[in-house]
Formats: structure tokens, C-alpha cells, sequence
């Protein structure tokens, strides 16, 4: 089966403790150090087998193979592709069996980012995973005083609208933030303020 490897802890030695996002569920399970292993790392995709063992809580590991992507060598890429898969793990804490939206989006965004700015294309499907989670808030209602935001557009953590006059946050104007949150759509937004979200997003999904 394949998967996404969103995280990776050091056990023991060099044993590893490995959780793989698929279509369909999340696995944790155990590598044993040895050197005929391939190389394995954060962000990942992978062909693998699970072994299970009446004597172990959680599924080896086995006959991991690496699909690559073809930016792999693009370490500004890599970089931020890591950074936010890892943000998967907490966000999918204790879950087990998941839809398959998790996985596909991804793969889509594994292919936008040979050609896009990787921030910008990240920031761009997180969008669509906040809508598919019920989590986008197109009613522009402050999170933090209640009352409807018709000036002072601004948002903090999970892309929640606020006033920037009640968050002391950068300040948007009305049509990117009506892009934003209606058309899932961030072309109006330049390289600096993409950045400024992207930091947003790395406060946790
Ligand atoms: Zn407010």
C-alpha cells in the first residue's frame, strides 16, 4: 500500500516509530534499525507492507520502497512540503480510519508544486481542507468581539476572520479576504502577504 510519512520519532538505538497517512487510515508502526533499509524521512511517500505480530502492540514496517516526487532535490521545496505534512500528526491524533480526501489532496498538491510557489500552493489546499472540515467561515463574524466584520478584515490561526483592530493582526482588504474565504481562491494576494499566511498555517492546522 502507499502513503505519506507524517511522522517519524527515534526509539531504542536507531528504531524507528513511523506514522503513514493512507487512502484510508492512519498506521503507526515500528521500523527496526538495519542497514539494508531504504532511507526513510518526513514528507515522504511510500510503497510499504505492515507485518503484524501477535507479540507486538503495533505493525512492523517492511519492503519500503520511496516514490519520488519530482522536486525532491528542491530543498526550498522539500522544506516547506515537511513542514507542513508534520502538522498532520497532531491534527489527526487518535484517528484511526480516515476518508480518503486526506490522502488525494496530497497527491494533487505533490503535482501543483512542481510548477507553483510552494507556500502559495500549500496555503492554497490548506483553504480546501478547512472547507472539507466545515472550518472555512464565509460569514466574516469576529471571532473574538462576535460582531460582523464589514472593515478591518483580518484572521488569525486556522484562517479564523477576526477584526485586525481586535487581534492586532495585519490588516486585509475586503475583496482578497472575500476570495479567500468564498472562492477558496488567494490569486489576490502578493508574495509577502502569502508569506504572512503561511506563518498562520504553521501554527497548526
Ligand atoms: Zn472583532
Amino acid at each position: 500500500m502507499q502513503g505519506y510519512i507524517i511522522d517519524i520519532k527515534k526509539v531504542r538505538d536507531d528504531d524507528l516509530i513511523v506514522t503513514i497517512l493512507t487512502e484510508s487510515q492512519v498506521y503507526t508502526c515500528y521500523r527496526f534499525y538495519g542497514a539494508r533499509h531504504s532511507n526513510i524521512n518526513i514528507g515522504y511517500k511510500i510503497d510499504f507492507e505492515l507485518e503484524t505480530n501477535i507479540k507486538s502492540t503495533i505493525p512492523r514496517l517492511k519492503d519500503v520502497i520511496q516514490l519520488s516526487f519530482q522536486w525532491i532535490f528542491d530543498t526550498e521545496k522539500l522544506y516547506c512540503w515537511q513542514r507542513f505534512i508534520k502538522l498532520f500528526h497532531p491534527h489527526l491524533k487518535d484517528v484511526e480510519a480516515i476518508d480518503d480526501f486526506y490522502f488525494n489532496l496530497l497527491d494533487k498538491l505533490v503535482h501543483e508544486m512542481i510548477k507553483q510557489n510552494p507556500k502559495r500552493a500549500i496555503c492554497n489546499n490548506y483553504l480546501e481542507l478547512l472547507d472539507y472540515e466545515g472550518r472555512l467561515h464565509p460569514d466574516f463574524e469576529c471571532f473574538l468581539c462576535e460582531s460582523k466584520i464589514t472593515k478591518n478584515f483580518s484572521l488569525v490561526r486556522s484562517f479564523v476572520p477576526t477584526h485586525s483592530t481586535c487581534s492586532y493582526s495585519r490588516k486585509f482588504d475586503k475583496k482578497k479576504m472575500e476570495e479567500l474565504y468564498l472562492n477558496k481562491n488567494l490569486i489576490l494576494f502578493n508574495d509577502s502577504e502569502i508569506e504572512y499566511l503561511w506563518n498562520i498555517l504553521l501554527q497548526g492546522l
